[in-house]
């Protein structure tokens, strides 16, 4: 067992009380390993070194149990979840989650399903699509527990793209970065527009050894979103809702 996994799974037991199997622990080699193989051939991160990636793709994205109790948690899309983030780092901690993993790039989404393959995860659709029409589906419009992302659009956008995958009494995450105020001023109306409560959470966190502050916004469903939402894609990245 690699340092680096052995690392990861003393966070998480010290973070979240959650011990990792040896089978997760391999698991999340494999995945590092495959990713950077991967990343000689198509840019899927910019980072290079393995022992980044432990912390700043595979620790910050499990962060996700500090926002929703993961343990209820029954299905999950992560939209833009590119090279699997935050979505596959669940997956091998929650296996029972049932997880959809959304990417308009065709070569990612190859990535993801050979990743998918090679871990041996079961319950895991990868998606070919952008999040605007994919979320029209009868299949996912409404139809999962958490929609989330990372690193993928401004909040008032994320919001358009996401909260129509979420049924009623879900949730909406955003893994954000450290600065974040404007954003969330911007977004209020937006969220309110899609059915997301007023009043949201902000769960700030800080990564291990200093690698940095993240936010995690976690927006309750609490109405059906209007049909015409998503609009066309592109449209809520060229006008966002205000
Ligand atoms: N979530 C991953 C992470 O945090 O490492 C990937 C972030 S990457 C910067 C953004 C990803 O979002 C890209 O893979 C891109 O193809 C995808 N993306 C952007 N807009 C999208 C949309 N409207 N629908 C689906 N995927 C989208």
């Amino acid at each position: 067992m690699s340092e680096q996994a052995e690392w990861l799974a003393q966070a998480v037991e010290e973070a979240w009380s959650l011990s990792l199997t040896s089978h997760q622990r391999e698991q999340f080699e494999q995945y590092g390993r495959h990713l950077l193989e991967w990343n000689q051939r198509i840019n899927l991160t910019a980072i290079t070194s393995s022992e980044v990636i432990y912390i700043k793709h595979f620790y910050d994205s499990l962060t996700m149990i500090d926002a929703v109790p993961m343990q209820r948690v029954r299905s999950l899309v992560d939209v833009g979840t590119g090279a699997g983030f935050p979505g596959i780092p669940l997956k091998i901690v929650f296996p029972d989650l049932q997880l959809v993993l959304v990417d308009s790039l065709r070569k990612r989404v190859q990535f993801l399903q050979e990743t998918v393959e090679l871990l041996g995860l079961k319950g895991v659709q990868t998606v070919h699509g952008r999040a605007e029409e994919v979320a029209r589906e009868r299949r996912y419009r409404e139809q999962l527990d958490v929609a989330t992302a990372r690193a993928v659009a401004k909040l008032n956008v994320l919001a358009e793209y996401c909260l129509p995958f979420v049924c009623t009494g879900g949730w909406f995450v955003a893994l954000k970065g450290a600065e974040i105020e404007t954003e969330i001023q911007g977004a209020k109306r937006a969220l309110r527009t899609l059915g997301g409560k007023e009043d949201f959470t902000v769960i700030p966190c800080s990564l291990p050894q200093e690698a940095g502050m993240r936010h995690l916004v976690v927006v309750s469903k609490e109405r059906s979103t209007p049909r015409t939402y998503p609009r066309k894609a592109g449209t809520p990245q060229r006008k966002p809702l205000e």
